[in-house]
């Protein structure tokens, strides 16, 4: 599993994925839970106003530097 470029979360898209979206769902998630969504490069505008518009958009970091961090 962890061998697989990790690919775009757009509908669609199988396009190496370079930017971590991570995003809270106050309805349904404590205040710390963090999901992401991975997004190449035409679609992190795309997937960051679909939770942006929603208020869930949290934070918004290069792949690289999220799985440098460990990711949580
Ligand atoms: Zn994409």
């Amino acid at each position: 599993m962890s061998d697989e470029t990790p690919i775009c979360s757009a509908k669609g898209c199988r396009a190496a994925a370079v930017w971590v979206l991570a995003w809270n769902n106050p309805k349904i998630h404590t205040p710390e839970r963090r999901k992401t969504w991975l997004a190449c490069e035409e679609h992190r505008e795309h997937l960051s106003q679909f939770l942006g518009v929603r208020g869930f958009l949290k934070d918004v970091v290069l792949l690289k530097e999220w799985e440098e961090e460990g990711g949580g």
